[in-house]
């Protein structure tokens, strides 16, 4: 067993890359102990014991592969890093123990006072937060864009700017950004583009093959999938992980715990089909909700009706396991329909087994001004269901008869 002290990469040439992703999600990074054991083995072990004290001091100065700490790698979290990459096609990446730790790191790591950051507005709570609250504390300027605005891109970029954030599809109301184009718009401007990846996940959208330079995920979401962990992960070129990333990880120490790497890992091997009969039983269920009564606005990346059909056809290979309607009547009426359920659950997640309704405006985006929530299309009676594993008529009829409800 052999590990190079510093980041996990995707060179020499891994022997699974030729493989199609269903096979790489079960095979890739795979590190097999001396027991041959099917399953990969948990290494719950914060360090590593040397041979001799020269073997510990060649360690030390990168001259011979191998583990140190686990806050700077450990077995699992390498198996992890590996199959990302791969399912990914980036150079090199680092597991973080939560996907805001992985925002965080991606986008704070390689700036300094004087920059400039421009990130779309519609964005995971957190994100928002990082982006318009705390860069400006530490003299990083940014400016939020509507996403969806090219030239407000095009505009907001200055000499100084250094890196564009984006997500798509966005949380909670499912636009979908042009990543091609606003890439473009960065690079001119010298800028690099950092994509949250988390709604479509790694099956139906890939960043980076569209122009994007980093992509980020919370691990936390589909690709654990079952509610278990948290987890995050920042994936690129070789040359950002090194230059940006790996220093900063390694002395700060937002790192993944072996435990959940290994967790994460195992949920790979089955994100896939989960995604893909998630996504089938969303794209029904939507569908069926277009056409109630009750409801006033659905939004599905999956349907022609979405304002942004033509992007998602150009960039993503399918939906979403995820759909954003608003209830008529308000507050009121929402809240008497989320109660009304029973098996979708009321929980601010997503990407989960289990079918999970999220109401924005009170949870996830509560921290908002009511204007900038309006601005965002959050309303009182915007939901956003993130699809489970259930089966989709038991799913329909419950949201029938909560509807009823409203
Ligand atoms: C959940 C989420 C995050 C944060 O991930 P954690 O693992 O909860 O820290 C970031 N971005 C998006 C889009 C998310 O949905």
């Amino acid at each position: 067993m052999s590990e190079t002290t510093t980041t996990t990469t995707n060179k020499p040439k891994s022997p699974t890359a030729h493989y199609r992703p269903e096979t790489r999600l079960v095979h890739s990074g795979a590190i097999r102990s001396e027991f041959g054991e099917t399953s990969e083995a948990l290494f719950l072990t914060q360090g590593f014991i040397y041979d001799s004290a020269e073997q510990c001091e060649a360690r030390f100065k990168g001259e011979e592969p191998g583990y140190l700490y686990s806050r700077f790698s450990n077995p699992n979290i390498s198996m992890f890093e590996r199959r990302m990459i791969e399912l990914e096609g980036a150079e090199a990446a680092r597991a973080t123990a939560t996907g805001m730790a992985a925002v965080t790191t991606a986008v704070l790591a390689p700036l300094k006072a004087g920059d400039h950051v421009v990130a779309a507005k519609a964005m995971f709570g957190s994100c928002r937060y990082v982006v318009e609250d705390l860069l400006p504390r530490y003299g990083i300027a940014s400016t939020l864009v509507d996403g969806l605005d090219l030239d407000q891109w095009r505009k907001a970029i200055r000499p100084n700017t250094k890196t564009c954030f984006l997500e798509s599809p966005t949380n909670p109301t499912l636009d979908v950004l042009d990543i091609g184009a606003i890439a473009e718009i960065a690079h001119q401007g010298g800028a690099r583009l950092i994509v949250d990846n988390v709604f479509a996940t790694p099956i139906w959208q890939s960043p980076l093959s569209l122009g994007a330079d980093v992509v980020v995920y919370s691990a936390t979401k589909h690709i654990d999938g079952q509610g278990r962990c948290l987890g995050g992960i920042i994936l690129s070129s070789e040359a950002f992980i090194a230059e940006h990333i790996h220093n900063f990880m390694r002395q700060t120490g937002p790192s993944m715990s072996p435990f959940n790497a290994w967790v994460l890992l195992k949920g790979l091997e089955t994100l896939a089909v989960r995604v893909r009969a998630q996504t089938e039983s969303a794209a029904a269920i939507a569908d069926v909700l277009a056409q109630h009564p009750k409801i006033s606005r659905l939004i599905y990346p999956g349907r022609d009706d979405h304002p942004q059909a033509a992007t998602v056809k150009k960039q993503m290979r399918a939906g979403s396991t995820l759909i954003g309607f608003e209830i008529k009547g308000g507050k009121a009426a929402t809240f008497r329909a989320l109660n009304a359920l029973k098996v979708s659950r009321i929980s601010n997640n997503l990407g989960d087994a289990k079918s999970l309704v999220t109401h924005p405006a009170t949870t996830t985006h509560q921290r908002l001004t009511p204007e900038a929530r309006a601005e965002l299309g959050i309303s009182e009676g915007f939901v956003r269901l993130s699809v489970g594993l259930e089966h989709r008529d038991d799913l329909i009829e419950d949201l029938q008869a909560a509807l009823e409800k409203a």
